[in-house]
This record gives C-alpha cells, structure tokens and sequence, in this order.
C-alpha cells in the first residue's frame, strides 16, 4: 500500500474529505452497504474469496483477486472493512499480510461488521499489529430494512482501540449523514441484547421454516405476520445464522429458554380450568 498522511494519528488536518475503503469479503450485505459508501463520493475498493469482479465493475468498485493486490496496487486504503461470514473471519484475518498493509504508523482502520461483536473484538486485538486500529460495528438493518434509505436505522458500534480519531469519525460519518439512530455500545452489552433479539428473530423464523408453514386462503394479519417473519430470516444464509450461535456466548442461554418456554406453553395447554377435570 502507498503510505498515507491520512493514516497518521497526528495528521487529521492534512486528511481527505472521502475515504479509500478496502472491502475484505464482498457478500450482498457489504454491496448493499458499498452502495451508499460510493453514493457519498467514498472510494471503495474489493477483495473476497469468489469472483465478484462483474458486478465490482458495474456498481464502480475496483476488484482484486486477493487482499495482497488490493493492498500493493491501490494508491491507499484508510479504512479495511472486514464483511466475511463471521465463521469465516478467523482463518480470513489469520492469513491477512499485514506486511503489506503499511508502516506501522501507517497502517489503516480496522472496522467489521460482524452481528456479533465480541467475538471479532478479539480476535482483532489478538491478530492485528497492536498499531492498528479497531472499530467494531454491526449495522442492526440489511438490504430489505435498508431499501428505502436508512433514517432512522441503527448502527452499533464500539471504538475499541482508536488513536486515528479522524479517520475513525469520518467512517462513522457515513451512517450519521444517512440519518443513522447512532448508538455506542460495548460489544459484551451488543451481543446480550442480540441474543435476546436478533437470534430469538432469526431462531422463531427458522422453526417457522422447517415447518413448512404455508399461506392459506384465510390468513389473518397475525399470520401473514409470521410468514413475513419466516421469509425475512430465511433471505440471510444459515452461516450467519450458525455464527449468530457459536460465537456469541449468551445465544445458547436464550436458545435454552426458548425450548423451556415451548414446554411451559403446552403444559399451560393441559391446565385444568377452575380445577375441574377434562372429560
Ligand atoms: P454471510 O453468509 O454472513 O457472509 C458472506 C460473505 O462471507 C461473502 O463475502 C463470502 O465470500 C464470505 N465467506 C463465506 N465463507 C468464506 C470462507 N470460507 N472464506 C472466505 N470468505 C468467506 O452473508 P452476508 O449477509 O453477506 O453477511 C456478511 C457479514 O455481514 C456477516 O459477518 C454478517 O454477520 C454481517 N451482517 C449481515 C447483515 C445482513 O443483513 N445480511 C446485517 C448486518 C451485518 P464470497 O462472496 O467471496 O464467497
């Protein structure tokens, strides 16, 4: 990578309005991301582990066949955005060439977008150089929820390890100019919550799928309500789902309840009423 004063922790005043952002792993959530990074004057630039580079070249974004072309033959990246599967990301950052990435002083922003976050907090500060910078974020909405803008939506983030505050700002910038809910959190709270929500979401969606639940010719809101629900979780791949369950460590808990809760459920169903006997 070519060195950049916009890299420099002392340099903010030298640094460019738009940043240079490094795509590691170019799935259809990041694109949809990309989008508006690109929308806002953002350079973006690509690598994964498949062929992406058609669809690259029609939204704009230049596309490398590895992370060490992306590196040797950009003129600087601010900003490495790290999209993988979260089962994927270990062994992708484990192979990262950081010889690549910059002198030490230099090296660019490390953000992830995993939905879940303390896992990819440490294995950040566990592999990267300590020089580098760390921002963990999960953008609480995707392609669907996004469609129509995204006022309104939320972005989680926590500053992990930010000495670059100007470069680190001007990445959260991007959410705050779309009218972003900006909320700041630590990943141990993130993944608490998201266990509580997001997995119990995706977990109900797909029972509802294994089920094989159907549309029929009297469907009631409440219905269309879960079908809805059903096509929304089975739209993300199981990979994500399975990374939402074994790497964040409260998700087996509300799993657990949730099985308890289904058997409280139907001994309720079997409750005598006013004590009398079912005939
Ligand atoms: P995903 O299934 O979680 O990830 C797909 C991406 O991971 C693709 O770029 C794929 O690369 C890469 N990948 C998968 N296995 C890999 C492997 N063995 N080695 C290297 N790369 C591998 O789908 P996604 O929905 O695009 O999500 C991407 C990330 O964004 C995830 O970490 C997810 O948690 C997060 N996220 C997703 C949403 C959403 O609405 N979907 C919202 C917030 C955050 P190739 O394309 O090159 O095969």
């Amino acid at each position: 990578m070519a060195s950049s004063s916009s890299s420099s922790s002392s340099s903010s005043s030298s640094s460019p309005t738009c940043l240079r952002i490094g795509i590691i792993g170019f799935g259809t959530f990041v694109q949809f991301l990309a989008r508006t990074m690109l929308k806002q004057g953002h350079v973006v630039v690509a690598t994964s582990r498949s062929d992406h580079s058609d669809l690259s070249s029609r939204m704009g974004v230049k596309f490398y066949r590895s992370v060490g072309d992306m590196f040797s033959e950009s003129d600087r990246i601010d900003v490495v955005l790290l999209s993988m599967s979260i089962l994927s990301m270990a062994d992708v950052v484990r192979s990262l060439p950081f010889d690549r990435f910059g002198r030490s002083g230099d090296l660019p922003l490390f953000v992830d977008v995993l939905s879940v976050k303390e896992y990819p907090r440490d294995l950040l500060l566990q592999v990267l150089p300590e020089e580098a910078d760390v921002l963990c974020t999960h953008p609480m909405f995707g392609p669907e929820s996004g469609r129509e803008g995204w006022k309104g939506l939320t972005l989680v983030y926590e500053r992990v390890r930010i000495r670059n505050q100007d470069i680190c700002q001007k990445y959260l910038q991007i959410f705050e100019t779309e009218d972003c809910r900006m909320v700041e959190l630590l990943c141990e709270e993130h993944d608490k919550m998201a266990a509580k929500s997001q997995f119990i979401t995706h977990t109900i969606g797909r029972v509802l799928s294994e089920m094989d639940i159907k549309s029929t010719p009297m469907d009631t809101k409440g219905f269309q309500t879960l079908l809805q629900l059903r096509d929304n979780t089975t739209k993300d791949s199981y990979d994500l789902y399975r990374g939402l369950y074994q790497h964040n460590r409260f998700a087996k808990e509300e799993l657990e309840k949730l099985e308890l809760a289904i058997r409280a459920v139907r001994e309720k169903l079997l409750d005598v009423p006013n004590g009398k006997e079912h005939s």
